[in-house]
């Protein structure tokens, strides 16, 4: 499934299911929105976003700071 994506508005292929660790609308919203190649941009900046801030994936606290930074960098609408 091809698609044209919502930040570089280059056409391209979604990011695979499993790569994309986050749950509910912003999942569905990546998969239908953003391209493969852009989610490896952001992949590499999860990296420093999680070094950073010192985040931890079992706080669902940090969970959603990863989850709004990757929204920041992805150009999507806050979710719900
Ligand atoms: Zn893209």
């Amino acid at each position: 499934m091809s698609l044209t994506c919502e930040r570089c508005k280059n056409p391209g292929e979604p990011p695979s299911l499993a790569k994309v660790a986050f749950m509910g609308p912003q999942k569905a919203r990546i998969l239908a929105g953003i391209c493969s190649s852009c989610w490896k941009e952001w992949e590499g900046m999860e990296v420093k976003v999680i070094n950073e801030y010192r985040l931890n994936f079992m706080d669902p606290q940090h969970r959603e700071v990863l989850k709004k930074a990757c929204a920041d960098f992805l150009g999507l609408e806050p979710a719900e």
